[in-house]
Order: C-alpha cells, then sequence, then structure tokens
C-alpha cells in the first residue's frame, strides 16, 4: 500500500517531452525543468542574448 502509483512528471523545457520524476531530482525536482544534461546544456547555448552581442569568437576564452 506504500507504492506511488504515479510520479509526478512535467514537460522539458528544451524539447517538450513530459519526463518523470527520478531519484536523483528528489531534492531538486522543483528546479528541474529540462528531461536530460543534454537538453539543458543545448537550451542554454541556444539561450539568445545571453552575452551583449558583437563577440562571434566564442573560444577566445582557451587561449591564455
Ligand atoms: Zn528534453
Amino acid at each position: 500500500m506504500h507504492a506511488k502509483p504515479h510520479l509526478p512528471e512535467k514537460p522539458c523545457l528544451h524539447c517538450a517531452r513530459p519526463f518523470a520524476w527520478r531519484k536523483k531530482w528528489a531534492r531538486c525536482w522543483e528546479e528541474v525543468r529540462f528531461c536530460s544534461e543534454r537538453c539543458k546544456r543545448e537550451h542554454k547555448s541556444a539561450q539568445p542574448s545571453a552575452h551583449p552581442s558583437g563577440h562571434t569568437n566564442s573560444r577566445a576564452r582557451s587561449a591564455a
């Protein structure tokens, strides 16, 4: 009688697919917005105007 029949779900902010609660998100489920790390990264990299436009050299950082 203690088994939960249904786990909470919500749509991924990036791919819009619904994903279910996972144990690793037990502590931060409310903050989770992506179904996977991949979506998280892709969404971030796809964010427009995260930085002031003008610099197209995104790899300039690696140069010391
Ligand atoms: Zn996703």
